[in-house]
């Protein structure tokens, strides 16, 4: 049997994160588990992409991993522009709204394919002696007093001190541990597709909140390409989904006001129900959630890979501290910490994305004017809008040591 000190179960971008993340610090042999295949990245744009903030950037460039990144491709964008679609409210961000512009790389985030990022860390991942990657399908896991047991359909089992899973929103690990968990519908599905705007995307990430949701163009490596998440209730989705291409482009025209001039669909389109999970608890016996394994939000402000990734970086933190001060790596105390820090803020993160979507849903009782005019003096108020812009960017007091910028804003 072989044994490990800890078995990563999901092998995507947080798990082969926190696989580095503890691997860069401490001397612990790590595997990870996941069959699914590397997609190789081909010419045309992969679907899905993330906006990396910068906490997130700073963590890869930690791990020695950002610039396998960004030599693929990535774009960075220096502008945000947020708009209430028939009313006048609007928030518009650029470097200025930076406290002392002090952001180290002068743009507030960067889009980066998932595949791109998944693929820069797996390779990461392959040079490291004390990471294994074992692609195999894994068919039972049980935790024992010191040990916990996995198993496989063709592989000799193995144990571990102890598991992470992040293994995804589906999550085994938390379904086999029992693992409670709230969740609550979106009522929304995410359509996404890689489109061309004759206007070009300007480096801006741009947003638009309509009657049915928000539809986000966020600009890729091609200065007329970026992709879109049109977050639209289930039947609009399939509606939308199913237009010829000619009617598609039309109406995602008018949706954006013409603002990016006019819009060509450029890939198929796919979409992914939106639902919010939080697990009741992240650690259970010598189990640990992290990534969308322990929560998953609604993309309209790109922070699910962000919150997970800081995940990552904090749990390979309370790792280093158990084992500077001498304590089994399941010490309840240490864990016990680390799950309500995450926790905590994988709450906070839920709740602001209701607010958002509260305030600009169908239900909400405001009249557009009213909104409009809330926009415009946010838009105005320089304190409230570098606040927002620091959330937005991941530059919060309690960041893993891993995930902090160099210079920090605060
Ligand atoms: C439309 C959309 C747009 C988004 N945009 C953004 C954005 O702009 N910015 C942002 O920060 N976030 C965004 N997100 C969220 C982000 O995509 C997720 O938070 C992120 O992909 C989660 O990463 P993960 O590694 O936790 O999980 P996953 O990416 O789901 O990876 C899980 C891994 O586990 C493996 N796995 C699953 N089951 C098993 C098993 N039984 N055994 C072994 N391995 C297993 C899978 O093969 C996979 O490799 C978006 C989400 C959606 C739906």
């Amino acid at each position: 049997m072989q044994s490990y000190d800890i078995v990563i179960v999901g092998g995507g971008m947080v798990g082969l994160t926190a696989a580095l993340a503890i691997c860069k610090q401490t001397p612990l042999k790590v595997a990870i588990i996941d069959n699914m295949p590397l997609n190789p990245i081909g010419d045309a744009p992969h679907l899905r992409v993330s906006a990396i903030n910068d906490a997130s950037k700073q963590l890869f460039t930690n791990l020695g991993v950002w610039d396998a990144i960004t030599s693929v491709r990535s774009q960075a964008y220096t502008n945000m522009h947020v708009w209430d679609k028939d009313g006048f409210g609007h928030l518009d961000f650029d470097l200025s709204d930076l406290p002392n512009s002090a952001n180290n790389d002068d743009c507030l985030g960067t889009i980066i394919e998932n595949d791109v990022i998944r693929n820069a860390l797996y390779q990461a991942v392959e040079q490291h002696d004390n990471i294994t990657l074992i692609k195999q399908t894994l068919t039972s896991i049980g935790t024992g007093e010191s040990e916990v047991f996995l198993s496989f359909s063709e592989h000799t089992p193995i144990i571990a001190k102890l598991v992470i899973g992040a293994d995804g929103a589906n999550s085994w690990v938390r379904k086999q541990l029992d693992m409670a968990m709230t969740f609550r519908d979106y009522d929304h599905h995410a359509v996404v597709a890689s489109v061309d705007c004759s206007q070009g995307h300007q480096k801006t990430a741009w947003q638009v909140f309509l009657d049915t949701g928000p539809l986000a163009f966020l600009p890729l490596y091609q200065q007329n390409t970026c992709s879109i998440v049109w977050s639209l209730p289930p039947a609009e989705a399939m509606r939308v989904k199913a237009l010829s291409a000619e009617d598609f482009n039309k109406e995602i025209t008018a949706a954006s006001d013409g603002k990016l001039g006019q819009v060509s669909l450029q890939s198929e389109r796919v979409s992914f129900p939106l639902t919010m999970r939080i697990a009741r608890e992240f650690v259970k016996d010598r189990v640990i959630l992290i990534g969308d394994a322990a929560h998953t939000i609604h993309p309209l402000a790109g922070q699910g890979v962000n919150l997970g990734l800081v995940d990552a970086s904090a749990l390979a933190q309370t790792i280093v501290s158990t084992l500077n001060d001498g304590k089994e790596l399941n010490d309840n105390k240490l864990l016990g910490h680390f799950s309500r820090w995450r926790k905590s803020d994988a709450t906070e993160m839920i709740a602001a994305m209701e607010s958002i979507k509260q305030g600009f849903s169908l239900q909400q009782v405001l009249p557009k004017f009213i909104r409009g005019i809330g926009m415009s003096v946010l838009n105005n108020i320089s304190p409230l809008k570098q606040l927002l812009i620091k959330q937005a960017m991941g530059q919060t007091t309690n960041l893993p040591e891993l995930s902090k910028v160099k210079d920090p804003l605060l």
